[in-house]
């Protein structure tokens, strides 16, 4: 199976956020290879330093130490503009993701918009990405806070496929959802993936929802792999 992202004695150490001198280790010499159309886990506890390895993999962050390597060449080399349409991410809490004075039509369409396609192809890329998330075409009239959180996951899942993505990093999707929608949610976003045929990089502290949607898993603590 192809590499998409592979991590190299990746470091990143931050500044402690109170003191603003003791530094702290996020990430010490990660080695990992993420591979194309399946779900890469990454598990761990809180403060592991998992979402910092995926926002170094999207190239929010710069790591300190080491490389990362996107399709076998330096991510820092990579056009950003291209990078980001064909590496999308969804964050944890929807609800701070999406612009609240927006409707559902406005959040899912905005990127379409900004990339200058027509409005006759994205009204089709709108319906299409509604119908593979199950949201009504009456829901494309509403604003965030008149949707549920799994419903406004969905709508943002909606978002980040508009573009054609060949990967998303998903940074703990479902752990601002209750137990049951969490699971009702999460298998239904496995048989998009499925039907897409996407890479994922899901980032989780739950070892359920690891199980039930990843292919492989790497075990973090303390900003090192502790076993794949
Ligand atoms: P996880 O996603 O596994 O909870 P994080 O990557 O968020 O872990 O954090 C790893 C460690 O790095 C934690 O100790 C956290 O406090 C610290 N950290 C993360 N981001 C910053 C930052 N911007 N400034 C200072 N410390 C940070």
């Amino acid at each position: 199976m192809d590499t998409r992202f592979c991590l190299r004695a990746v470091g990143k150490t931050y500044r402690n956020r109170r003191t603003g001198r003791s530094s702290v280790q996020a990430l010490a010499g990660v080695e990992l290879n993420i591979r194309e159309r399946c779900v890469n886990a990454i598990v761990g506890r809180s403060g592991a330093g998992k979402s910092t390895m995926a926002r170094i993999i999207m190239g929010f962050e710069k790591p300190d130490h080491g490389l990362v390597l996107y399709r076998g060449r330096p991510l820092a080399e990579a056009p950003l503009q291209i990078f980001r349409r064909h590496n999308q991410m969804v964050f944890q809490n929807p609800y701070l993701a999406v612009n609240p004075l927006f409707t559902v039509r406005q959040i899912i369409s905005e990127p379409l918009r900004v990339a200058g396609a027509n409005p006759a192809a994205s009204f089709e890329k709108l319906t299409e990405v509604l119908e593979l998330l199950e949201l009504p075409v009456e829901y494309l009239e509403r604003l965030p806070h008149e949707l549920s959180g799994g419903e406004l996951q969905r709508v943002a899942l909606a978002r980040a496929l508009v573009l054609e993505p060949e990967f998303l990093v998903l940074d703990e999707p479902f752990s601002a959802l209750d137990d049951l929608t969490a699971m009702r949610i999460l298998l239904q976003f496995k048989k998009i993936f499925l039907r897409l045929r996407l890479g994922i990089l899901f980032v989780s502290h739950h070892p359920r929802h690891v199980q039930a949607l990843a292919d492989r898993v790497a075990v973090l603590e303390q900003g090192k792999i502790i076993g794949q």
